[in-house]
């Protein structure tokens, strides 16, 4: 069994920053870590070979900086690291990443199951991981919350819906988005991180995948940011403190007075 993790380096969550002018997060400067929610993809994956061995691969695009979430995922237990990075693929939108991605997967070959997070703390779309299944013509399960078991044709899983689990098989090879009730994520170990600095993580650029230039980057992006703002805040408080019987009344009286008033609106 080969299952590719699909993980993402995003600003550290209390430093993101955007320019209201292009409508882009501010990166420079700014402390990145792994997408939160992919450690539970990774721990997903690590655990599935942990019972069914085969080989785990953790694939991230981003710019060379990106090594770092790798070797985090690589010290966590995953096997192989590999990065697609160039930069030709500036400005993609969530269809060219996609498009990018998956392109690096039938790269790798002889892949049965993709795992990603649920979406990222930054772009916040969650729509990468199934539109990589729409490019490969995979099936696609989305909010995984249990795996279940697993054989050389399919996984049982159960996936959470409004109101409960829904069970499915699903075929493979499939893609699957988890949520964090899928696995807790573990340590990386000492000897996890002294193999991951050493490991070396392959690199993959645009000429290695053989890409329509006109599906990747700015050009091959079908959506544009269109404007982004701090939404205003029209609603005001009024907080009303009371610490005897004499304010507690007062209080009480300007709420009921204040009732009214929008009553008789
Ligand atoms: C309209 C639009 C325009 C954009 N323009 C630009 C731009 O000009 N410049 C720019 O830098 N960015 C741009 N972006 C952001 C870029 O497209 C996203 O960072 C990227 O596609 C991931 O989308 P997301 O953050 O919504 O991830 P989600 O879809 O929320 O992520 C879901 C899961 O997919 C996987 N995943 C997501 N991204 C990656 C990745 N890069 N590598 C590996 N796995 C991944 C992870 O498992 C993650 O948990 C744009 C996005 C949009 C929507």
């Amino acid at each position: 069994m080969r299952i590719v993790v699909l993980i993402k380096q995003v600003p550290e969550t209390k430093s993101v920053k955007m320019d209201e002018e292009t409508g882009t997060v501010i990166r420079e400067g700014v402390e990145s870590i792994v997408n939160p929610l992919d450690l539970y993809a990774i721990e997903a994956a690590i655990s599935l070979k942990d019972q069914y061995g085969g080989e785990t691969v953790a694939v991230s695009m981003g710019p060379p900086k990106a090594d770092i979430c790798i070797k985090e995922a690589l010290s966590m237990g995953i096997d192989k690291g590999v990065l697609v990075s160039d930069r030709a693929f500036a400005g993609s939108d969530t269809w060219a990443t996609s498009y990018i991605l998956g392109e690096t997967i039938k790269l790798l070959g002889d892949v049965d199951m993709i795992i990603c997070g649920e979406r990222a703390t930054d772009g916040d779309t969650g729509q990468v991981g199934p539109e990589v299944a729409a490019h490969l013509s995979l099936p696609v399960a989305s909010y995984i919350n249990a795996i279940e078991s697993f054989n050389n044709n399919s996984v049982s899983l159960s996936r959470q819906v409004e109101q409960g689990d829904e069970m499915l098989d699903v075929a493979l090879p499939c893609l699957l988005t988890v949520v964090k009730e899928v696995a807790t994520p573990r340590l990386p170990t000492l000897d996890g991180k002294i193999r991951a600095k050493a490991a070396d993580i392959q690199l993959i650029t645009a000429d290695m995948l053989k890409l329509n230039p006109d599906y990747i980057g700015l050009k091959g992006s079908p959506t544009r940011v269109a404007k982004i703002f701090r939404p205003k805040v029209t609603r005001e408080c009024e907080l009303l403190f009371a610490k005897d019987d004499a304010t507690i009344h007062a209080g009480v009286d300007k709420l009921y007075a204040f009732l009214d008033s929008k009553e008789a609106l």
